[in-house]
């Protein structure tokens, strides 16, 4: 089965509780196996700046979907958690992202694969990093990807 890697992140209400309400969904879906998942990280909000700050993690998971019903499966959930799109960047419960997917790429609008703006992004690099040291994205190492966002303020969630 492919193998795939999903960012998960929100930063309103019960943040922590609703990524793991994702993660439950996710375990709850027959086709889904999630393998890792990374610890909790805190970043500051990047575009809308006043608003909480994000907490987000990543999942690696194996799937018998395909990647657009996994994408169908990943909009269900933040449809079920409820998540709103009152303004671009802004605030949401929660937002699921499809990373990477084993032996797949894709251009178009509705899913794009790699994520096109996740090697610029430490709050999803990190936690990958964390569960998948050793990843090669778009021919590049995760940890020379990683290097060049040390300017990026994000730090793990102590337990609390
Ligand atoms: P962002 O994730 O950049 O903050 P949104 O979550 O608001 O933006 O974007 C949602 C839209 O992005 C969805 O309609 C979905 O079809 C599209 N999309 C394109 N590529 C992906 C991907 N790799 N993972 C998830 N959604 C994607
Ligand atoms: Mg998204």
């Amino acid at each position: 089965m492919p193998r795939a890697y999903l960012g998960l992140g929100g930063n309103i209400g019960r943040v922590k509780e609703n990524i793991e309400e994702g993660l439950r969904l996710l375990r709850d879906s027959e086709n889904v196996q999630v393998l890792a998942t990374s610890s909790y990280y805190k970043t500051a909000p990047v575009g809308f700046v006043q608003q909480d700050w994000f907490l987000n993690i990543a999942a690696e998971i194996e799937t018998a979907l395909s990647p657009y019903e996994l994408l169908a499966l990943c909009n269900d959930i933040e449809q079920q958690l409820k998540r709103e799109r009152l303004i671009k960047w802004g605030p949401r419960t929660i937002d699921i992202d499809i990373l990477l997917y084993e032996g797949f790429e894709s251009n178009s609008n509705k899913l794009t694969v790699p994520h096109p703006r996740m090697t610029e992004r430490a709050f999803v690099m990190i936690p990958l990093q964390e569960i998948a040291p050793e990843l090669i994205i778009k021919g590049q190492h995760i940890k020379d990807i990683t290097s060049n966002l040390d300017n990026q303020e994000i730090r793990k969630l102590t337990d609390d």
